[in-house]
Parts: structure tokens; sequence; C-alpha cells
């Protein structure tokens, strides 16, 4: 980890129940969290609220996705206002299972992030390459290109207001929920090349204060290493975020 604060997110998916998430909830309220960490939760948007209601305020809320603008005749969509109206914090954007098993692509990712930022949300920035991308020595230009939608950076995106509210989470898709976590040389090598990039495409400031987190199979037993590195600033945990004291270790895997 760097100077900046270390940034923890759950990713909770697609799951849990009324109950399940009420035990989660009492879990997360009792264990004990260090005080110098961001940490988020991303419970799925039905869940919202009774999470925002029965939740510690230590711990702030992010939705899973967004719509792309103003609400509307968008069936089946949720407005970045409603989550605001509910008090959620964050937004996860550009997550893999949204690129690659929903189909959402650069174009609009970026416009949601535009659009959340300008709302005064706060957005999770997922990027990250398939195996194959990494096979063939892509894994740079992949994260280069996704970085490029939500730096305003293609011509059809407006530019984002600033980026203060942006947290980047390198996620190699290959490591996401197979077990196969990077190593901390993998996840430190690319956290450094995309510091890098953002140095030369939006400015230097911006690159030493954006916190850079890692995700794809962090656990309770491989957190404190990658939290050694220099240039991890923080975690997006899925499949352990469903478990309070092992989420608790990773969040406390910094000190
Ligand atoms: C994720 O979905 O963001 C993720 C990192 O999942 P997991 O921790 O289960 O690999």
């Amino acid at each position: 980890a760097g100077s900046g604060k270390f940034f923890v997110g759950g990713n909770w998916k697609c799951n849990g129940t009324k109950e399940s998430i009420s035990k989660l909830v009492s879990d997360l309220n009792s264990v004990k969290l260090e005080p110098d960490v961001d940490v988020v939760v991303a419970p799925p948007f039905i869940y919202i609220d009774q999470v925002k209601n029965s939740l510690t305020d230590r711990i702030e809320i992010s939705a899973q996705n967004s719509w792309i603008g103003k609400g509307g005749a968008f069936t089946g969509e949720i407005s970045v206002e409603q989550l605001k109206d509910i008090g959620c914090k964050w937004v996860i954007l550009g997550h893999s299972e949204r690129r690659h098993v929903i189909g959402e692509d650069d174009q609009f990712i970026g416009k949601k992030a535009a659009y959340t930022l300008s709302q005064g949300l706060g957005v999770i920035a997922c990027i990250g390459e398939l195996l194959k991308e990494r096979e063939e020595g892509k894994t740079f230009d992949v994260c280069f290109q996704q970085m490029k939608a939500f730096a305003g950076k293609l011509p059809w995106l407006y530019a984002v207001p600033s980026w203060d509210n942006i947290v980047i989470a390198y996620e190699p898709v290959w490591a996401i929920g197979t077990g196969k976590v990077a190593t901390p040389q993998q996840a430190q090598e690319v956290h450094v090349a995309v510091r890098d990039w953002l140095k030369k495409n939006v400015s230097a400031e911006v690159a030493s204060k954006t916190r850079i987190i890692y995700g794809g199979s962090v656990n309770g037993g491989n957190c404190a290493e990658l939290a050694k590195e220099e240039d991890i600033d923080g975690f997006l945990v899925g499949g352990a975020s469903l478990k309070g004291p092992e989420f608790a270790t990773i969040v406390n895997a910094v000190t």
C-alpha cells in the first residue's frame, strides 16, 4: 500500500436473501475495522435500503451498476438519482461480469461513469484483461483502452468532472471468482503501469492521489502479501465479502 487511504470494497453481486443479508450486516456491525481504511459494500439493488437502514455508518454503500443518464422510461433500470436518494455513495462500473457476461462496452461504461460523477457519486472503475489477452501480451493495452473510457479520452465522451471520486479497480478477469489470485508482483506491475498512464494522460497529481485497488480471488489468506505492494491501495472483494469476519481481515490487511 502507498500513502493514500486504503480502500476496500465488498461486491456482493447477485447473492443473498433478506435473511442472509441481515446476518451479514449484523456480522459486519460487530467486527473490528481499522479506522484508517475506507470501507464500502455493494449489495444487490433490492437490498440496498435494508442494508442502509441496518448497517453501521462506518461502512458506505455502493451500487453494482447504474443507468447511463437521468431516469425515465427505461424499464428495469435504476438511476443515479435514485441511488443517491437511498443513500448510496458509490457505483461499481465496468465490472468484468457486466462487460463480458452482459455485454457492456467502453462507450456505455464511460458515459455511465461520467454521468455518475456529475451527480456527485463516486465510481469504482473496473478494468482488467482476459486470460487470452494476458497470454498474448496485451494486458497493458487492454487496461489502457478501458482507462481511456473512464478518463473521457474517447472522442464521444464528455470530460470526466473530477478525479477526486474515482477509485480504479484492477481486476484481471482470469482471477475473478476463480480462486486463482494474481501474484503480488503481477498486480503491482499493472498498478504501476496504470499509474504511469494516469501521469501521462491526466496529470502527475491525479496519478499520485488516485487509489488503484486490486480484485480477483482476494481472501483472508492472501490479502496481507498483496497489501504490502507499494501501488496496491486496497481491494475489491467478491466471494470473501460475503463472510463478515473474513471481509474484516481483508479490510485490516494494511495494518
Ligand atoms: C469481483 O467480483 O469484483 C471479485 C473480485 O470477485 P472474487 O473476489 O470472488 O474473485
